[in-house]
Parts: structure tokens; sequence; C-alpha cells
């Protein structure tokens, strides 16, 4: 997976995710929730129904939860049907999710600095 994608995972209830940005020189991606039980929380960057097929409702990228994973895992993981690959989101609405990890305060230092091209993989966590 690549930044652009996004995906669903195959469980109850699964918000849909975007791949923000990579993958990095180390094969890993960054990607993000949108949700809409964020009203209040995160007000950072809204998802309109208009900005992808499989939101139904205004909804908001949980840059709290943002998270990094192996992009060649989650392929496999498409593979094995554990997620399953959504329509890519627009140049124009990936730019606006990935310029919230400078602008929100729910977004963690390093993912900010993953988007930017400086990932921290061959440091400690
Ligand atoms: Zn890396």
């Amino acid at each position: 997976m690549k930044a652009g994608d996004t995906f669903f995972a195959n469980v109850q209830g699964a918000h849909l995710t975007i791949v923000v940005a990579g993958p990095c020189p180390h094969g890993k991606v960054l990607y993000v929730k949108v949700t809409s039980d964020l009203r209040g929380i995160d007000h950072t960057c809204p998802i309109d129904p208009g900005d992808h097929p499989d939101i139904q409702h205004e909804s908001f990228i949980h840059y709290g939860e943002a998270d990094i994973g192996d992009a060649t895992a989650l392929d496999s993981a498409v593979t094995r049907r554990q997620v399953q690959m959504k329509e890519p989101v627009s140049r124009e609405v990936l730019q606006r999710v990935a310029e919230g990890f400078s602008a929100s305060e729910h977004a963690r230092p390093r993912y900010e600095d993953f988007v930017q091209g400086r990932c921290s993989c061959d440091k400690r966590r």
C-alpha cells in the first residue's frame, strides 16, 4: 500500500482508514482512521461524503489514533481478506489529511515527522 490508498479492516464497525504517507525507505506507511465519533474532540480535518464514496456522514480524521505499519503486511492482509481496499482518496483530500498532522494537537510529533519524510524507523520507539 502507498499514500492515498484506503481500506477497511474486515471486522464489524471498522472505520475507513487512509494511508497518508509512505512507504518510507524501510517499507513503512503511516495511516489514520476516519470516524464520525469525534464531534467536539478533533475537528482539525473534516471528511465529508463528497470526499470519499464510503463516507456517509460528516466525519473527522482521528489523528490521535494514527499508526505506522508495514506496507507489505497490509498487502498480505488484503490477500488474506483481513483488509478490504477501497477507492483511493484524491490528491487534494490526501494533502488536507497530511497537513492536519501539523495542525492537530492530537497528532504525535513522530507521525508529523513521518508525513514530512522524516521517519524514525531506525530509532528506538
Ligand atoms: Zn522508515
